[in-house]
């Protein structure tokens, strides 16, 4: 990426959810563009092991929940402070529980609810503070292609992505005139430990590649340059947009 309008070394990002699958390639991608990078999780150690495999000398970890409003208010103050001022977020962290609407827990839906929408306003909020206070910050929240559309099984999930994709607009108008561009990104079907149980159901698998233009399973490597773009000068002008990385999925019958 020699074009300055791609050029985001030196940029310090955190993602959520980082210790594996799509926030540990994209938090590798923001460190082989040069980033200083703070990867954030539940499990300390799952993160170290993670850092470890990261290019460079300026990765970083911090262990909070995403859903906890006080664990995630002290965890991005001491990134602040013992990192520097945050320029890019990625609300990464989320989860998947599929079950028909009727066999939906009251529990479920909240813990789904927490990890995957108020999350991203938690996060979103507290690393916008300084990013509106220094005038400039780019927020990627990590949407779906169930931001669009829907299949039976996943209306929790669906709802929570597209509510992702609301509030993504949202943080948008809020912050865009401080300076603070906010996108979602949302990705088709990624092979990862979330969608395990689909890739191991032979039917379903070959279900996705015969609905997927690309003819494939997504790589969770397919989503770097979507979230370098949506990081860089080059989308300084773009906000409140969500950008389909599903090989084609969102856009056919
Ligand atoms: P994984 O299940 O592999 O990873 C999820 C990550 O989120 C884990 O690192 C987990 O870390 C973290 N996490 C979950 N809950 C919390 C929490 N409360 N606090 C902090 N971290 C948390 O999922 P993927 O990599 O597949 O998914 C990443 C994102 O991409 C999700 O938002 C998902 O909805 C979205 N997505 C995925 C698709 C796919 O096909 N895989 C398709 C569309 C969207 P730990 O448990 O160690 O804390």
């Amino acid at each position: 990426m020699n074009h300055p309008l791609f050029d985001i070394s030196g940029r310090t990002a955190l993602v959520t959810g980082a210790g594996r699958g799509i926030g540990l390639a994209l938090a590798r991608g923001l460190a082989e563009a040069g980033c200083t990078v703070v990867l954030n999780g539940r499990d300390g150690e799952r993160l170290e092991r993670a850092a470890a495999e990261l290019p460079g000398d300026r990765v970083h970890t911090v262990v909070f929940d995403v859903t906890d409003g006080s664990s995630v208010e002290a965890g991005i103050a001491d990134v602040e402070q013992r990192v520097g001022p945050l320029d890019i977020l990625v609300n990464n962290a989320g989860m998947q529980l599929r079950a028909p609407i009727l066999e939906f827990t009251d529990a479920d839906w909240h813990r789904i609810l927490d990890t995957n929408l108020t999350s991203a306003f938690l996060v979103g909020r507290e690393a916008a503070r300084g990013m509106t206070e220094r005038g400039h910050g780019k927020i990627i929240n990590i949407c779906s292609l169930q931001s669009e559309v829907v299949r039976p099984g996943i209306a929790p999930y669906a709802a929570t992505k597209g509510a992702l994709k609301m509030l993504t607009k949202g943080m948008c108008a809020d912050w865009g005139p401080y300076g603070v561009q906010v996108n979602g990104l949302g990705p088709g079907y990624i092979e990862t430990e979330l969608t395990q149980p689909l890739v191991r159901d032979a039917e379903f698998s070959a279900w996705v590649r015969r609905r997927t233009p690309a003819g494939r399973w997504g790589r969770t490597e397919d989503l770097v340059g979507g979230v370098l773009f949506l990081a860089s000068p080059a989308a300084d002008f773009v906000s409140g947009q969500v950008l389909y990385v599903d090989g084609g999925m969102t856009s056919v019958l």
